[in-house]
């Protein structure tokens, strides 16, 4: 299943604006992490949020990294959109360690001094640039981002709802990017409409562009749909890259685990996928 994101233009062509309900792609990310509690699962799904919205960003075989480190240093969360729409993301061993210890809010978790790193581009050219977190939110963050690296006045949204056992009822994220040479008001604007109509996302259908264009139209006085594209959970790990894994092992190790007649398992951590490793494939490395 596919989320899939509208473009659209609107006040005369001044801001660029995309949005997505990507509740499916949260709700796979969410199944593979169940038991995070709420305040973890929010950062998580917020930082994949808005990297799904971002996909629609990229052209051509570009892909954009992200990493957040906490004010704690230790405490990481990786994500990562490629041009198709594919996303993925997780939050490191340590950060999802700390969930049991206590329960923290999203802003507490950040912490005063966190840091957003970015690697944005193709193969051949890649631009990485680092911002902090003023606002010790992960959204907003991101939006400073661009004000930053990309001095382009940037608009980021994520509304997530989740019910009192913290399951997904709905996902929602917005891009709003000032085009060259508008006036700066137009993103306030944008933001305060968005803010007093949350049900703007489930009157956009993509099957239907000119009843999305008139629901935009009613909101911004102006807007022209220009196209959409999709967004989905996509890991793209193989065993072929858990090999790498088993020569790291010692031969010794390995010549153990062949007397033990133990196979080795390698866990993807973003997608949940098992490799087995049988005792012929490890017998190869020796
Ligand atoms: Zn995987």
């Amino acid at each position: 299943m596919q989320d899939t994101i509208t473009k659209a233009l609107i006040y005369e062509a001044q801001i660029r604006l995309y949005l997505i309900d990507n509740t499916q792609l949260l709700q796979n990310i969410f199944a593979l992490n169940q038991e995070l509690p709420r305040s973890h699962k929010l950062l998580l799904g917020k930082t994949i949020s808005a990297m799904s919205i971002l996909s629609g960003t990229l052209k051509g075989n570009q892909r954009m990294s992200l990493q957040v480190t906490l004010s704690n240093p230790r405490h990481k969360i990786f994500a990562e959109a490629e041009a198709n729409g594919n996303v993925r993301g997780y939050l490191n061993g340590e950060l999802l360690r700390s969930s049991e210890i206590a329960e923290k809010s999203m802003q507490d978790l950040i912490g005063p001094s966190g840091m957003i790193r970015v690697i944005k581009g193709s193969e051949m050219n890649q631009f990485t640039s680092i911002t902090d977190m003023p606002n010790q939110n992960v959204i907003d963050d991101i939006a400073n981002y661009f004000v930053q690296s990309d001095q382009t006045p940037t608009y980021l949204y994520s509304d997530i709802q989740l019910d009192n056992e913290a399951s997904l009822l709905s996902s929602h994220a917005l891009y709003a990017q000032l085009l060259p040479g508008a006036p700066p008001h137009l993103l306030s604007e944008v933001k305060m409409i968005v803010k007093a109509n949350p049900d703007i996302f489930s009157k956009l259908n993509a099957e239907e562009t000119s009843d999305s264009e008139a629901t935009l139209i009613q909101l911004f006085g102006d807007a022209k749909i220009i196209g959409h594209s999709s967004s989905q959970f996509f890991c793209g790990c193989s065993k072929e890259m858990f090999h790498g894994m088993l020569y790291s092992l010692s031969e010794e190790e390995i010549k153990r685990s062949i007397e033990r007649n133990e196979d080795i398992e390698a866990f993807c951590h973003i997608c949940g996928k098992t490799y087995t490793f049988e005792q012929k494939e490890m017998q190869q490395l020796l």
